[in-house]
């Protein structure tokens, strides 16, 4: 039997690091081990018919009802993401491009009306473009750095979602969030957040969100190894609605998946710190190159979007852009990121290693014009020595000189 003696951790005055040692053990322990162990189960058996009965009342609650409404290891991950999240009710789903596209039908009907920001995560442009739009919801996107009256002007009878990602994916616009919520809940809208950057730097419900976001495949799980999502709310009546839409669409994670989530979780904050750090010497090494337009960091001071950043964040993750002069062609930022020995070439961000990506041609923007300057590439910063980044940068940086000749 578990026991109780760990402690929850959960809305203490404890600073980060101490709750996300903490955080989601109460209850947990098995024979006296730290860990929980992983729970796996289809069928729960009830004592009594009863007792079957009385379990479908507790759909809504972290009751051990049937496999599809989670255990144990879902429950101990639900209660770490609330702590990070600041928000009271949390659905863990099978992967981070669950966690967008749940809660948009969660919230959505036909004939609804739907904002998303032009640099939004690309698969969830594709979800409202194909899925969304077969089922009746229309969608506009809108320059993520719009101001509350203009969203306000885009707001419609119908529109009952705002969604914003910030910063976005592969620009990195920081929005203002605290002036879109103004303008979506005077008119009955709500906002929805893909939070994945920011992590727990950015606190979503105290800015006016009602539905965070996170790719826990990032940061959290933090080694590459496991996609997962997780879905935050505030309120009940949000918890409801969300809650019936992923139990309706069977939405469902590992076990396992959630045990090495709970495994990332412990170390993320002094992984993240030291990521962050190294980022942040490496974009204004960056940023101080004679080949480097400018550098798409939104902790780094001068870049864009820094004085909302100080405003709303408390940190910044270890990912940014970097646009590159506009004599440089698309193809001498292929032949720099080619060059790179430390730097893996491949989607998804957040694990132990870093990894650069080609920005320019890979991304589609409708509502602006996306012109950056220059062709730009995506760098994730991991937990290699700074100056060993930094020399394999430099060396990249003199393959792409000579490749421009
Ligand atoms: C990676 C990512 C997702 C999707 O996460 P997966 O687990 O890879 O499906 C969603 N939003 C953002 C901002 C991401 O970077």
């Amino acid at each position: 039997m578990p026991d109780d003696s760990a402690r929850k951790g959960h809305g203490t005055p404890h600073g980060f690091f101490t709750r996300m040692s903490h955080a989601g053990r109460a209850g947990t322990r098995v024979h006296g081990f730290v860990n929980p162990p992983v729970v796996r189960g289809s069928t729960v058996l009830y004592p009594t018919c009863a007792d079957r009965r009385a379990a479908a009342a507790k759909r809504f609650d972290q009751a051990l009802t049937y496999g599809t409404q989670g255990g144990p290891n879902h429950h101990a991950l639900e209660d770490v993401i609330c702590e990070i999240e600041g928000g009271r009710r949390c659905q863990i789903v099978s992967t981070g491009l669950a966690a967008v596209t749940v809660p948009l039908l969660a919230f959505l009907k036909a004939g609804d009306h739907l904002l998303m920001p032009d640099s939004v995560y690309g698969p969830a442009r594709s979800f409202a473009d194909g899925m969304l739009a077969r089922l009746g919801i229309e969608t506009t996107y809108y320059d993520p750095c719009i101001d509350e009256a203009g969203i306000a002007a885009l707001i419609r009878p119908n529109t009952r979602v705002v969604y914003t990602e910030s910063p976005g994916s592969h620009t990195f616009e920081v929005q203002d969030i605290p002036a879109i919520a103004r303008a979506a809940h005077a008119r009955g809208a709500k906002v929805l957040m893909d939070n994945t950057w920011g992590i727990h730097h950015f606190q979503p419900f105290r800015h006016g969100v009602d539905v965070s976001i996170q790719a826990l495949t990032k940061y959290v799980v933090g080694h590459s190894d496991v996609l997962l999502g997780a879905i935050t709310v505030n309120t009940e009546e949000d918890w409801r609605t969300l809650r019936s839409a992923a139990l309706q669409l069977g939405q469902y994670a590992s076990p396992d998946d959630c045990w090495l989530a709970l495994r990332g979780v412990r170390t993320m904050p002094v992984r993240l710190a030291r990521q962050a750090a190294t980022a942040l010497e490496v974009a204004s090494w960056l940023a101080s190159r004679p080949e480097v337009l400018k550098v798409l960091y939104p902790a780094l001071p001068g870049a864009p979007g820094h004085e909302l950043w100080k405003r709303d964040f408390t940190g910044a993750c270890s990912l940014f852009g970097v646009v590159f002069r506009p004599e440089f062609s698309v193809e001498d930022t292929w032949a720099f990121v080619d060059s790179l020995t430390l730097f893996g070439i491949g989607a998804s961000w957040g694990g132990y290693e870093s990894l650069a990506l080609p920005t320019t041609g890979f991304i589609t923007r409708t509502a602006t014009s996306g012109d950056l300057g220059g062709p730009a590439v995506r760098l994730h910063i991991g937990l290699e020595d700074t100056a060993d980044l930094i020399a394999d940068l430099e060396a990249g940086l003199s393959v792409l000189r000579h490749h421009r000749g």
